[in-house]
């Protein structure tokens, strides 16, 4: 399967910013990757991504993501975005359950798998972020706490399941410059591996990205194992030869 290299760019650029960014992006990406390349911007951003990229012909090879989408399909849910909004402004893909939304938006596994839903129902690709914190790591609880994060995703989506992305992020790992080894992130990788193909017999057909840390230089080590098929790429993917050299590596 081709690998993914989505790029997260959480609460970060501006029109000029991000003009510039994909600017540099496009000349990077002249010759046509080998792996598949989102990014996911925020969402006052998704006309303007979505202009550039059929401005500049070399941008069609990037597909477009939002960073969260709204369990609720219409109606009165101030300050939310639906996925068949994200659907018309031509997104692929919209990221779930991220850990900062969990951490400072109180997201339930039940409210992250309702989402994961609600784009599915609209034709988006949801990328399912799981992970588990630093006191989790330390007390032995990974493997169980990625496990019922799935499983949620699992349960509400049954024989859609193949359709999602999945990425492991350790919470530990994210912006902090401590990036999991390629064996931490590959043993993870494996349980929700298993996880998947207990679900659906579609499983080979899921992607498991990893994400936290991943950069210029560690991204060809992390992507050589053998279940990580792409990376979700915060800091990194704000930086036009970072993020290319991790397409590049992939
Ligand atoms: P990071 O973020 O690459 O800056 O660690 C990754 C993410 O949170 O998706």
């Amino acid at each position: 399967m081709k690998k993914l290299i989505a790029g997260n760019w959480k609460m970060n650029g501006s029109l000029a910013a991000n003009e510039a960014l994909l600017g540099a992006l496009a000349q990077g990406l002249a010759v046509k990757p080998a792996c598949e390349v989102a990014v996911c911007v925020p969402a006052p951003y998704l006309a303007q991504v979505q202009a550039l990229k059929s401005a500049k012909p070399a941008l069609s090879a990037i597909d477009l993501g939002a960073q969260d989408v709204s369990a609720q399909a219409s109606g009165a849910y101030t300050g939310e975005v639906s996925a068949a909004m994200l659907k018309e402004l031509g997104c692929r893909y919209a990221i779930v359950g991220h850990s900062e939304r969990r951490q400072y938006h109180g997201e339930s596994d039940a409210l992250v798998a309702d989402k994961a839903r609600a784009a599915l129902a609209s034709g988006i690709t949801p990328i399912v972020c799981v992970g588990e914190t630093l006191a989790e790591r330390e007390a032995g609880h990974t493997e169980e706490v990625v496990k019922r994060q799935l499983a949620a995703v699992i349960h509400a989506n049954g024989h859609c399941i193949s359709e999602i992305v999945v990425a492991y992020e350790p919470v530990w790992a994210i912006g902090t410059g401590k990036t999991a080894s390629p064996e931490e992130a590959q043993a993870v990788h494996t349980v929700l591996r298993a996880q998947l193909k207990a679900a659906t017999d579609q499983s080979a057909r899921v992607k498991i990205l990893y994400g936290g840390s991943m950069n210029a230089a560690n991204a060809a080590t992390l992507l050589a194992q053998p279940d990580i098929d792409g990376g979700l790429i915060g800091g990194a993917s704000l930086k036009a030869a970072d993020f290319l050299t991790i397409i590049a590596a992939a």
